[in-house]
């Protein structure tokens, strides 16, 4: 029997290329963003290509009622939810005195109320079938603060108590939940940077060059399919940077 997955934030980036780890038979795969329909639809065709069943679901995952639209859309589509990939995520730089308020709720609603609204979903299913892997995409920023991302940091840590609190609490219910503490990976979200500051970045990580989408996508697709033991886990993947 298929599984099905969805994949917040698919559109591009890192999410692209978690759907491009699933892009196998075994797997019915959901792709969701908010605004760049044309971009989700190039995501869901590079999947199909590869044997999987897939189809776009746009939604704003920050808000619960189109949330709960969301999770009908791909029940009607696909049959219940067994691997949620929450990876839908903004950035906002600059310095915390100068956030509005506007600003920071958008944020946190983003990062952090986007996975109350589709683990509330989600769960119950899990659940009844005592079955589902719940993989958060977070980010070092998280574990180590940065400056001029404070709220960006903050949803982040947020993400990752939540990983830890809720892998406790599901535990009994055979569903594992981890989360991935990304470094700098290659994509929209790092490209304001300017050539000098892309070097002086890259001279701080061990590694000596970004993450890539695609690599993200591996560790998400082996943590689906290795040990339900491990759970509760803010995994590093950032080159020996932090
Ligand atoms: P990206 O290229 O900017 O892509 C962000 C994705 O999230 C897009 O698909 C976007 O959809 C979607 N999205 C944003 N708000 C949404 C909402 N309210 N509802 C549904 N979808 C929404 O970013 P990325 O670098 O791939 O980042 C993906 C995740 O990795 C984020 O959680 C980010 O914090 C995390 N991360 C990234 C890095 C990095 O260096 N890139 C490092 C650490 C952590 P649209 O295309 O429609 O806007």
């Amino acid at each position: 029997m298929c599984k099905t997955v969805l994949i917040t934030g698919a559109s591009r980036g890192i999410g692209r290329g978690i759907a491009l780890a699933f892009a196998d038979k075994g797997y019915n795969v959901a792709v969701n963003c908010i605004h760049s329909i044309d971009k989700l639809q190039e995501t869901a065709e590079l999947v199909q290509k590869s044997g999987a069943s897939c189809k776009i679901f746009p939604a704003d995952v920050s808000r619960y009622e189109k949330t709960e639209e969301l999770f009908d859309n791909v029940k009607k589509e696909f049959g219940n939810v067994d691997i949620l990939i929450n990876n839908a995520g903004i950035s906002i730089i600059g310095l915390f005195q100068d956030m509005t308020r506007d600003e920071w709720e958008r944020i946190i609603n983003t990062n952090l109320g986007s996975l109350y609204n589709c683990c509330h979903f989600a769960i119950p299913d899990m659940v009844n079938n005592k079955c589902g892997k719940i993989i958060n995409i977070s980010s070092v920023w998280g574990i180590a603060g940065a400056s001029c991302e404070v709220a960006y940091s903050a949803s982040k840590g947020g993400v990752n108590a939540l990983t830890r609190a809720l892998a406790k609490e599901l535990a009994p219910s055979n569903i594992q939940v981890n989360a991935i503490a990304c470094g700098a990976i290659d994509t929209d979200m790092n490209h304001f940077l300017s050539d000098d500051e892309l070097t002086s970045l890259t001279d701080e990580i061990p590694a000596g060059r970004l993450g890539t989408p695609g690599e993200v996508g591996n560790l998400v697709r082996s943590l689906c399919d290795g040990s339900s033991y491990l759970t509760g886990q803010i995994i590093q993947l950032d080159g020996g940077w932090i």
